[in-house]
């Protein structure tokens, strides 16, 4: 059987479809929607033979051709595109199983150059923009530089996000990344990842005087800035951005292979957990479930900022008012918004004020999920009674979403009602970890005896209490929980959960922190430190221009 050519539409309308490329190079629909692909393709009929001894990028390679037609990219580009992209990774699995109990396992998702999980898609997403802008260019173009695409990818961090994107983005032709961050307000760890990158095309920007939101509001007032946006051709590799989503897919399936076969065997018990912020993570195992993938429940894994486990557990999607929260200290600001270009500014914001709380697992601050989205549409569809044609199907779930994500715009929730709500906890589960809890669980991770010991960082600590506390909904089950970062680079709460009064013989720099982390510290650090929005515009426009901005210039170098 032929499956009709993939192509991609946005959540929010239109019958417009749009290329692989296309979808991924425009990140966001115009029309505020996210696109998503036009049906879920079918696996191979005999994929768990087939599939059962291939290496990760083999793997990716497969699973990635269902959504890409070969004619927009063909088979052995993609293959090198993967090839490329994961031979950065330490372990030889590239995300590779960890056991921790009987039926329990961790999957490592943070063996990619910055040790945390977005490397996975990102490193992909890298890649994947340097194709598509040198097939554009022509690779034997010999054409003045003014001929070229050039693509300038601008992005605020609040730091984890921002290192992932240098690192998936560093050396690429036709490609400059300039990375926003409130100057003296990410940890030493993750400046240090960002500003010893010494490519030419990377540009580390303190904003002197700002915080997170400050960085964040400048990067969408360039955005929406037309005549800037389209004279630098501003790219950017949103959290929301569709091939971030699809290169995710792949760890799932590799967990499933990497398990015991009595636990393939009984697949219909196994079960993920996933911390969740921004509902990337997530999502992807969604999809890997649709695609047919053996496994029972996902479990969303919220740390206090709970407005997905809220709905979870109640169908209705909102931001609570935190006024007890709102004067906090938010020097960890919301992670997952970063490196998020015009995608925020069009997404629907509560009109209430609420305020994101800082906690110790700070990649999953978070007020609204972004990719939540995308899950709301196929509750939409699958809700609605399909009566008509796959497009007349598809037209009423979007005009569903739609009102959806107006009510919630305008009133800052949304009451999706009992259906929904139930057909959502056919594949989701979900829990609510407090700060702690998270630092309790790192140290039954550490106290195991014969899986352990096991240092984990905050985000995954969160996961494993999200599964202990499941275990009771499905005794007898295979746990898999997805570990998004490696414990050295949140290193204030394993060192708070770890101190040395309860724990005399553990140390941070010998047993956590890594030589590659290390040797950061003695190496050179390149920042340009500006103030404002002005002087991160003058900084593009020089670097544009073709100037050479030294780093540290004029303000002291770092
Ligand atoms: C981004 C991030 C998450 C959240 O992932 P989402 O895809 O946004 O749900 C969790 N942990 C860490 C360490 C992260 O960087």
């Amino acid at each position: 059987m032929t499956q009709p050519e993939m192509r991609y539409f946005s959540t929010r309308g239109g019958s417009e479809t749009l290329s692989f490329e296309d979808a991924v190079l425009t990140g966001l629909a115009p029309n505020g929607g996210l696109y998503i692909p036009t049906h879920i393709p079918s696996l191979p009929e005999d994929w768990q033979t087939k599939w059962a001894s291939l290496s990760f990028p083999e793997l990716s390679k497969e699973i990635l051709s269902l959504f890409i037609p070969t004619s927009v990219i063909p088979s052995t580009d993609l293959k090198e595109i993967i090839n490329t992209a994961y031979s950065s990774f330490r372990d030889p699995s590239t995300t590779p199983l960890r056991q921790t109990g009987e039926k329990e396992w961790v999957m490592e998702l943070w063996h990619g150059p910055t040790w945390a999980f977005k490397d996975v898609a990102l490193q992909f997403l890298g890649e994947l923009f340097r194709y598509f802008l040198e097939r554009r260019n022509g690779v034997l173009e010999k054409d003045g530089k003014e001929e070229r695409e050039q693509l300038t990818v601008v992005g605020a961090t609040s730091g984890d996000t921002g290192s992932a994107a240098i690192y998936g983005l560093r050396s690429k032709p036709s490609i400059t990344i300039f990375i926003l961050y409130p100057d003296g307000r990410v940890s030493p760890i993750q400046e240090a990842q960002m500003a010893t990158v010494p490519d030419e095309n990377v540009y580390c920007v303190a904003v002197q005087d700002s915080d997170f939101d400050t960085c964040q509001s400048i990067v969408k007032t360039l955005f929406s800035d037309k005549e800037f946006n389209s004279a630098h051709r501003l790219g950017a590799i949103n959290s929301i951005n569709w091939a971030r989503i699809l290169a995710q897919i792949v760890y799932y399936f590799s967990a499933y292979f990497q398990l015991p076969k009595e636990a393939r065997e009984q697949g219909s018990r196994i079960q993920f957990s996933v911390p969740t912020g921004n509902f990337g993570d997530i999502l992807a195992g969604w999809f890997a479930k649709k695609l047919g993938l053996p496994m029972d429940h996902l479990v969303v894994a919220t740390n206090e900022n709970d407005i997905l486990e809220r709905f979870f557990r109640t169908g209705r999607y909102e931001a609570e008012e935190v006024d007890d929260i709102k004067d906090q200290n938010q020097d960890q600001a919301p992670e997952t918004a970063a490196v998020n270009g015009s995608s925020d500014g069009q997404q629907a914001t509560p009109s209430s004020a609420s305020s994101v709380k800082a906690t110790h697992s700070p990649a999953m601050d978070i007020l609204l999920s972004s990719n939540f989205e995308r899950l709301l549409y196929y509750l939409a569809l699958e809700t609605n009674e399909s009566t008509g044609s796959e497009e007349e199907n598809r037209a009423k779930a979007q005009d569903k979403l739609n009102g959806w994500m107006s009510e919630l715009k305008k009133n800052g929730k949304v009451d999706l009602g009992e259906k929904v709500k139930q057909a959502a906890g056919n594949d989701f589960w979900s829990e609510r970890v407090s700060d702690d809890q998270t630092l309790a669980e790192i140290r039954k991770y550490y106290k195991l005896s014969q899986y352990g010991p096991y240092v984990v960082d905050p985000h995954t600590a969160v996961g494993l209490a999200a599964t202990e506390r499941s275990q009771k909904k499905a005794p007898n089950s295979y746990w898999i929980t997805l570990s998004t970062a490696h414990p050295a680079k949140f290193s204030s709460a394993v060192e708070l959960a770890l101190n040395s009064e309860q724990f005399p013989d553990f140390n941070f720099r010998s047993t956590v922190l890594p030589e590659e982390l290390k040797k950061l510290e003695s190496l050179e650090k390149r920042v340009h430190k500006v103030k404002g929005e002005e002087g991160v515009r003058a900084l593009i426009e020089r670097v544009k221009k073709g100037e050479k901005v030294v780093p540290g210039e004029g303000k002291g170098s770092i």
